[in-house]
């Protein structure tokens, strides 16, 4: 009898034996089933197929093939598989995640009409540079695995070099796999890329793709008939039988790694999928990520550079303001007061970036010291002013603004701190004739808002932006020729070691959005530290210069990419419980014996309280990534071993990005 062992999306890290109904012919490796699993009925994958099982095989219940998929290809599998190892996370959940939500419930879609082949390439109405000419044929020269880091600012003509590089694989035949970030996936990318590739199928793959649709871009990328699939971080899944070229935009884009259920990077995730493939991959950025650039200055990776911007523009000139030696109105420096006048006088527009969004980050009572609290989560509710209530900006939770201080009954609670609304209404009140627009989480908190923001904006609309770093990914905005920046010192200090590299990214991005050929652009930071290596290397457009101080303090203090962390993160209602589990879990460790692995103390995590729950990590450090991942195996399975109170949730983070 053949015994199907079957990857069910259950918690556990198992595989799951059942017979087969009916006729066994063939191999089922790879195909889509509907098993009997306590009261109901799941779906899953047969991942094996062996002639015994451990389980007595009378007892064994049967398992119903689902046609309409084809089987899973070998190299998806071991896609999965790959996860399932390197993340410690159950296979039968890697796999539920990595289909679409209905196939994994075994409904097909409608087929639909394709486009024949890959088509003709619209070409392309530029000459390419002579930088872009030498990373186009580094690329396409290249069959096997190697992974090219692409170093552009925006504007360089990374977005060609990808285009050029993905006709030269139509032409072969073969399929393109190119993962952008969240927000950077707009109809505006989409519809470049489906014109320059008019008679190719092109699929898109994103969160905001309604079901039926993302199934049958699954099915078309299964089928080789999808000659492009243009995606999110979980695109990275598609099943693609030609693929020949996989490209990551923005690759260090937060975005890209999971925070939930899965924590993958879909970046790794994606190098390791060119490796399995044997097939070129292509990172791009203006600020890579320190892990990429270490990897590219040390030969590991090959770098390409586009060191000018593609159209004749300067790079915008960037300057400090030093706060310390001025009175702020609003927040605002007369330097910066003065340059938005300016661009309003020439019809140009501004832009004020502010990462923080809400009225003020925080409502007190002068006279008792209230504070707005959350009452779930260990932290403040933020004003909201524009529709009266104090938000959590973690778990959501939303009240009335009190009338009056719910500790002392005093009237005059005031707002402290600045955000995007309070910098609007500043700036409303300063240029009474301005049309000013606020781009934030809330302003923009749908799609469809977005577009409609970036519309305006496209079309002059607006004198001035407000916004956060939602404002650094939108496309290009032809009448500004400034940013502002306030706020942005906090970062310099913030506990997290990414916070710079996060900072310095977002600021060049952002000041990258400024300037033309005939309009040049100008960045202007307001800062109490104008002296600061990062601001300095801003102001000289030097990435390398930042990444080289930041990688030497990384180096020195032994942090990524110079060694390789997991956490192991526990919740629970009380802090002592999420903290005996940890403590349980480090004398586990220390059973297995931890040579070469450094284990911290548990801790509460910074955010120690989120929606009434308690919440404490541990890290877990090691010089070398083949060590750390020997020790997680064996440790992971202590853990699943574990009598864990029922209301105790835990999960394994390998390669955290946030603390
Ligand atoms: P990036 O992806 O690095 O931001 P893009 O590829 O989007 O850069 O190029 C920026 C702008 O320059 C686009 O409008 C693009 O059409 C244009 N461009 C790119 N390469 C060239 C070139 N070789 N000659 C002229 N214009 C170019
Ligand atoms: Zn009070
Ligand atoms: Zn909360």
């Amino acid at each position: 009898m053949t015994i199907l062992q079957i990857a069910l999306d259950v918690p556990l890290p198992r595989l799951f034996d059942y017979r087969l109904t009916g006729e066994s012919q063939g191999s089922f490796v790879g195909r889509l089933v509907k098993v009997p699993f306590g009261q109901g009925v799941k779906f899953g994958v047969v991942v094996n197929e062996a002639a015994t099982s451990d389980h007595p095989e009378a007892k064994l219940k049967s398992a119903e093939l689902i046609d309409g998929l084809p089987a899973l290809p070998a190299d998806w599998l071991a896609l999965c598989q790959f996860c399932a190892r390197y993340y410690h996370y159950p296979l039968g959940q890697v796999m539920a995640f990595a289909l679409p939500p209905l196939l994994r419930k075994g409904k097909m879609p409608r087929a639909l009409k394709l486009k024949v082949g890959a088509g003709e390439t619209a070409p392309s109405s530029n000459t390419a540079t002579p930088d872009q000419v030498a990373a186009i044929e580094a690329i396409t020269g290249t069959s096997g695995f190697q992974t090219f880091l692409l170093h552009g600012v925006t504007g360089s003509g990374k977005t060609e070099v990808y285009l050029r590089a993905i006709a030269a694989v139509l032409e072969r035949g073969g399929q393109a796999l190119m993962l952008v970030p969240e927000i950077a996936l707009t109809p505006q990318l989409e519809s470049r890329v489906s014109a320059r590739f008019p008679g190719a199928h092109v699929v898109s793959a994103h969160s905001g793709v309604a079901d039926a649709a993302r199934a049958r871009a699954f099915l078309a990328a299964r089928g080789g008939h999808a000659a492009i699939v243009l995606g999110t971080r979980l695109s990275v899944f598609m099943p693609m039988p030609r693929l020949q070229l996989i490209v990551v935009d923005e690759e260090h884009d937060a975005s890209f790694k999971q925070q939930d259920g899965l924590r993958y990077s879909a970046r790794d995730v994606a190098i390791f999928r060119a490796r399995q493939r044997d097939i070129p991959i292509v990172l791009g950025s203006a600020t890579p990520s320190l892990e990429t650039f270490h990897h590219a200055t040390s030969g590991r990776y090959s770098l390409l550079e586009l060191p000018l911007r593609a159209v004749a523009a300067a790079m915008p000139t960037v300057t400090t303001v030093d706060t310390r030696k001025q009175k702020l109105q609003d927040g605002l420096s007369a330097e910066m007061i003065s340059a938005i006048g300016e661009r309003l006088g020439r019809g140009e527009q501004s832009l004020i970036f502010l990462n923080r969004r809400g009225y003020a980050p925080v409502l007190a009572c002068p006279a008792c010291g209230w504070i707005s609290h959350c009452r779930r989560c260990a932290a403040n509710l933020v004003l909201h002013l524009a529709d009266r209530r104090l938000r959590c900006h973690h778990c959501g939770l939303e009240v009335m603004i009190p009338h009056a201080c719910p500790g002392c009954g005093n009237l005059d609670l005031q707002p402290f701190g600045r955000g995007t609304q309070r910098l609007e209404a500043a700036l409303t009140e300063r240029f009474p004739a301005a049309r000013i627009l606020r781009i934030d989480r809330d302003s923009a908190d749908s799609p469809r808002k977005w577009q409609t923001l970036l519309a305006t904006i496209h079309a002059g609309g607006a004198d001035i932006l407000v916004g956060t770093q939602m404002l650094a990914k939108g496309h290009d905005f032809p009448k500004l020729t400034l940013v502002g920046v306030v706020g942005a010192d906090a970062a310099l200090f913030a506990a997290d070691f990414r916070a710079p590299e996060r900072l310095f990214a977002q600021l060049m991005q952002v000041g990258g959005r400024s300037g033309r050929a005939h309009l040049p652009g100008a960045v202007l930071i307001q800062t109490e530290y104008p002296d600061h290596p990062l601001y300095r290397a801003l102001i000289d457009h030097d990435y390398a210069a930042f990444a080289n101080e930041q990688l030497a303090e990384r180096q020195a203090a032994g942090f990524p990419p110079f060694a390789f962390q997991a956490l192991l993160r526990a919740e629970a209602p009380e802090i002592a419980q999420a903290l005996e589990f940890l403590g349980t879990a480090v004398a586990a460790a220390e059973a297995l014996g931890t040579s070469d692995i450094m284990l911290y103390d548990p801790v509460p995590m910074r955010l120690a309280r989120l929606k009434n729950r308690e919440r404490a990590q541990l890290l877990v450090e090691s010089r070398s990534r083949p060590a750390l991942q020997n020790f997680l195996a064996g440790w992971i399975t202590q853990l699943y071993a574990l009598k864990t109170p029922r209301e105790l949730r835990w999960h394994l983070d390998v390669d955290p990005q946030e603390f």
